[in-house]
């Protein structure tokens, strides 16, 4: 019988050194969001099936990837992406309420779940970071989000990032578009994998983004939208790359970047590192939504946003050593020797409050023992106590860099350590 002991297909224990990087990785993310002003949201991580399963949406992560189950007479799903769930959540406790306040700019992060085959970067268990802003629509704001996605990988010390921006344009002009492509896909739909004929009656844009049909021959010369884009959508989109420009936000624009949600208009963008291989690269991708909160019953109100794969930052962060794990070492250990009670504790108790990270043996091993593993701690300073010490209110400490060990009353252990760290 298989092994169920162990974590499903797709997931992973972080452990180790690892969860010091994510959590680095998590702190850059929220003093970025605050520089910028965003406050975070926090839904559940499962919702009412309905949530995720909107009607127009036709990408693979809601037609093949949904983990959903039933419960009594009712239909959940883990979710898959943060946007959906953060709509919801606005329209049901009316932020729009106030429209003096808007736009609201939301961040999230935490897991997602995606029934697909796990790969490099590609988990069944992953965890985005995003942001929705809900209600104001600017090339400005366009160009804000693109900076502030750009901001933290930049503050990740990943240098090889490169962005991909694309205008989808106004209903008016994917309407002309999406005529185009039909056109244009008809003679080949025999050549078309099954997928593509459903989206060429759904919604012919996500053609482009199929993984199987891409490389096909015919693709290269389908009608690219900047054709399409009518007169106040360019001027939008040259608007949006101007902004960037003036930041100094270096972008490639990609004429057959659509994104998979079928609410997408304007600016779409995706972050890929500069030598990606294959499509599952994209570390953050997101784009201008209309539609979502009128959908959920909170108005026409537009909305933009991306989402972030922070496996996939981490895995980038990794091979460029742009991270440093944190050491985990403390600053000082507690060796405790014969008959002292509670000494020993007392004694870590008293540091830590101090502010000091204190590790101590609980075990009355031997002093060898207990100087091996005060070793291991990475401690600066260990406080060693005997009876005599314990009798005499005393500590000794040792200054494992200078080699030195004085003897001092408990009322003294805290300044006499915090001078031996502080190197005095
Ligand atoms: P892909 O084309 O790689 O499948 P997607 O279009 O499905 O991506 P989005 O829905 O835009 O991805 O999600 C935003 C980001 O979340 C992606 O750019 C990626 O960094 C991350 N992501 C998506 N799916 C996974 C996954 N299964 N495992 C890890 N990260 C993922
Ligand atoms: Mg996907």
């Amino acid at each position: 019988m298989a092994n169920r002991y162990q974590v499903p297909r797709g997931t992973q224990d972080l452990i180790g050194d690892q969860v010091s990087l994510w959590q680095q990785v998590e702190n850059i993310i929220r003093e970025t969001c605050a520089l910028y002003g965003y406050s975070e949201i926090r839904t559940p991580i499962f919702e009412y099936t309905e949530v995720f399963k909107t009607e127009n949406d036709s990408s693979d992560m809601v037609t093949k990837e949904m983990y959903t189950f039933e419960m009594g007479d009712s239909s959940f799903t883990l979710r898959p992406e943060g946007t959906k769930g953060v709509i919801r959540s606005f329209v049901e406790h009316k932020m729009y309420g106030n429209p003096g306040e808007l736009p609201k700019k939301l961040f999230y992060m935490g897991p997602m779940f995606r029934h697909e085959r796990p790969q490099k970067g590609r988990y069944r268990q992953f965890h985005q970071f995003g942001v929705e802003v809900i209600g104001a629509k600017s090339p400005l704001l366009d160009a804000e989000v693109i900076a502030l996605g750009h901001d933290i990988v930049r503050r990740l010390g990943l240098n090889n990032v490169r962005i991909l921006i694309n205008s989808l344009g106004d209903e008016e002009s994917r309407t002309a578009y999406r005529n185009a492509l039909r056109e244009y896909f008809r003679p080949y739909l025999d050549e078309l994998c099954e997928d593509c004929h459903r989206r060429y009656e759904m919604n012919p844009l996500r053609i482009l983004d199929c993984k199987i049909d891409k490389d096909k021959e015919f693709f290269k010369n389908a009608p690219s939208v900047k054709d399409y884009l009518n007169e106040s959508s360019r001027e939008y989109f040259e608007k949006v790359l101007q902004a960037l420009d003036d930041l100094g936000i270096p972008y490639v624009i990609d004429d057959h970047l659509v994104r998979g949600l079928d609410y997408y208009s304007n600016t779409v963008f995706e972050a890929v590192p500069v030598d990606a291989a294959g499509q599952q690269a994209a570390v953050f991708a997101g784009g201008q939504y209309d539609g979502l909160v009128n959908y959920f019953g909170g108005g026409e109100l537009p909305g933009i946003g991306f989402g972030m794969g922070l496996e996939r930052m981490i895995l980038l962060a990794e091979e460029q050593n742009s991270l440093k794990a944190d050491s985990g070492n403390a600053d000082v250990y507690v060796i405790s020797l014969g008959n002292v009670a509670t000494y020993g504790l007392k004694a870590a108790q008293k540091l830590r409050e101090a502010g000091f990270k204190v590790d101590m043996d609980y075990q009355g091993r031997s002093l060898k023992a207990q100087f091996k593993a005060s070793d291991r701690s990475g401690a600066r300073a260990i406080v060693i106590l005997g009876e005599d010490e314990y009798a005499e209110g005393k500590a000794q400490v040792k200054d494992t860099v200078n080699k030195t060990q004085i003897t001092v009353s408990f009322d003294e252990l805290t300044e006499t350590v915090r001078k031996m760290t502080e190197g005095e």
